[in-house]
Parts: C-alpha cells; structure tokens; sequence
C-alpha cells in the first residue's frame, strides 16, 4: 500500500486531496494541515485550514464557496450582531459554530488539538488521516504600513484573518511571520508519517501561509529533504496569478515572483523533486529544470472531480519517474 502525505492549507489542498482520493482510492493518505489560520472569535477556538479539508472530505462543505458548512444559516451571528459582538467580518454559521464550540470544550477539558482534530474526523470520516502540524499555537501575522501606528513605526501587524478577509489583502503586505511556529513542536504522528511516507506532495495551496507555515514548524522541512521519497508539488499559481485568492499578495512580502517557475525556485531542489505547472506555463519547464527540479506542464484546473484526479495522478507520475 503506498503511503502519501501531504501538506495542506485550505481550499487548494481540499480540494487537490478530494482527487487524490479518486486516483489512489487504496493509498493510506495523511494530511499535514496548516494551523497558522487559527483564530479565536466569540471565545472560541476557529481553525479554518482544518475544517475546510475535513468537511471537503467529509461531505459537509459548502461546495461553490469552497469554505464553511453546506445549508448553512447565520441565525447566532445576527444575534451577535443585534447585541453590538463582533467581528461581523468573519462569517461563522451556526452549523460551522457547533464544531468550534466542541473543539473550545476539548481543549479547555485538556486534550491537544491533534486528540480534538480525531474526535472531529470520527464524525466526517474524511477517507484520511488529518493532523494538524502542531498542537502549539502558532498564529500567522502579516504587517502592514500604518502611518497613524504606534511608536512611530509607520507599520502594524494584523491578524492573517483580518489581513485576508476584512481587509481583503488590498494593502501590500510588507511581511508574513508565523508568530509562534519557531518555539512550536511537530504535533505527534506528524514526523512519523513523513518518515514512513513513500511521497510526499504539495497540492496547489498557498506557498507561503500555507505550505510555507507547515514547512517552518521546527523539523518539518528537514524531515521531507531527508525521508529520501519523491517530493513532488503542483503549481498554485498559473499564467502569473493564483487561481483564487490573493497568494500574489503574500509573494511580493516575501520577494518571490507570482510566476509558477519561481514558486519552484523558492521551495528549492533541497527540497522538491518534481513540480507541475499548468500547460499554459509550458516555457517554465526549462526553468525549474535547470534548478535541479523534475518539471511537466499539465492542465492544473481543479474544474471538476475528474480534472483533479488527472491532476493528482500526474503528480504521483512524476513521483514514479523521480525516483526510478
Ligand atoms: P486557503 O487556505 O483556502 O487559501 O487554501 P490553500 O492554501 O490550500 O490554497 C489556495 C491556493 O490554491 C491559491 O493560491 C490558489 O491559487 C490555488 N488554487 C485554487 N484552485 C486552484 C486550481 O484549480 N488549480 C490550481 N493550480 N491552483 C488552485
Ligand atoms: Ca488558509
């Protein structure tokens, strides 16, 4: 039975992962979920990377939005709202509450968030083990210019939710820093299985506060360069623009172009073997290659189940080819 891992953030790697169920219905997968979204609201613990891998699996999504709980309403949020509570800018369902309110109560009880992430997936039986990179708190800050700040700095540091969604990363990010990842220690299981893996892959997710926050939890990163397996990743980015979101914004803080051949460069051959950019970035291919990294152009649209699983299968192809 071949052993995957993966490393993934929201969406991109959801919805990656629901193919790669389809293309190797036999593999025993196990998901490294980034934890660097979390955030408290209403005195709860909201770990939006998590819940949206375990209700894509799960069956629980909101399909077209690709977050959140399908037939969802609102109903504690306005009355949130009517009492003056907020954030308003976080769109947190009652569905969606339930499962918040079930992981505060573990946590509070004691048990770490990879014992609560179990307990959750007992009910959505995502067809995967998902572990949250660390049991730690590690949360994602991105700073941005602010003359009025404090101390004359002319920049503050904003919460990764509230860069993203309230404000919509329509301010250039001057820099992303996980706050607490480099004190943060490997949630159990997690070294274990990179360790055992016969590939590991980076589904389309965001490079930087996604992969990039899994990758800088202490371990992580040198657990893949030397567990000795094929390393392959596919391209978040095509045609020079991320295919949702606003991952180009992220890029610039960290001075890497938004093109599919430097998001290669940047997880380097040290650590990737293989990268899948999307035939319409055909001519990156000589690119990533003269850096030491295996590369095909393939379609990389995730438009339906099946698209996806093409897309999964190549990657696990090109893992084959690397390591032959
Ligand atoms: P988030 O946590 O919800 O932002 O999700 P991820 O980090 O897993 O994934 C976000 C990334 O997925 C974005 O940078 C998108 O460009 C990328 N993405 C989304 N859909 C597709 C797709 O169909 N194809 C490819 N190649 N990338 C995609
Ligand atoms: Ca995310």
């Amino acid at each position: 039975m071949q052993r995957i891992v993966v490393l993934a953030g929201g969406i991109g790697g959801a919805r990656f992962l629901l193919g790669l169920k389809q293309t190797a219905p036999d593999a025993e997968i196990t998901v490294i979920g980034n934890t660097g979204d979390d955030i408290h609201l209403f005195g709860l613990k909201v770990c939006p990377d998590l819940d949206t891998v375990m209700y894509t699996l799960g069956g629980g999504i909101h399909d077209e939005q690709g977050w959140g709980r399908s037939e969802e309403t609102f109903t504690v949020k306005e009355e949130l709202a009517a009492y003056g509570v907020g954030p308003s800018w976080f769109g947190l369902g009652d569905r969606d509450f339930a499962t918040h309110i079930v992981r505060t109560q573990m946590i509070s009880a004691g048990y770490p968030l990879s014992a609560v992430t179990e307990a959750l997936c007992r009910r959505w039986q995502p067809g995967v083990r998902l572990l949250p990179m660390t049991d730690d708190r590690v949360e994602t800050h991105v700073l941005v210019d602010d003359p009025e700040a404090e101390g004359g700095s002319g920049q503050r540091a904003v919460h990764f939710q509230e860069y993203w969604v309230r404000m919509r990363a329509e301010a250039p990010a001057r820099a992303v820093v996980p706050i607490g990842a480099d004190q943060a220690a490997p949630a159990p299981g997690v070294l274990e299985a990179i360790g055992a893996a016969d590939v590991v892959l980076f589904p389309p997710s965001n490079p930087v506060v996604s992969v990039g926050t899994i990758l800088a939890v202490p371990g992580v990163r040198e657990a893949i360069a030397d567990a000795g397996v094929p390393v392959v990743g596919l391209s978040p980015i095509v045609g020079g623009a991320p295919v949702r979101g606003m991952a180009d914004r992220m890029l610039a803080a960290i001075g890497v172009e938004t093109t599919a051949a430097a998001v290669a460069l940047h997880y380097g051959s040290g650590l990737l073997d293989g990268w899948l950019v999307d035939s319409t970035d055909a001519e990156a291919v000589a690119e990533v290659e003269a850096a030491g990294v295996r590369c095909r152009a393939v379609p990389l649209m995730m438009s339906d189940a099946d698209a996806t699983a093409r897309m999964a299968a190549q990657a696990l192809e090109l893992a084959a080819e690397v390591s032959g």
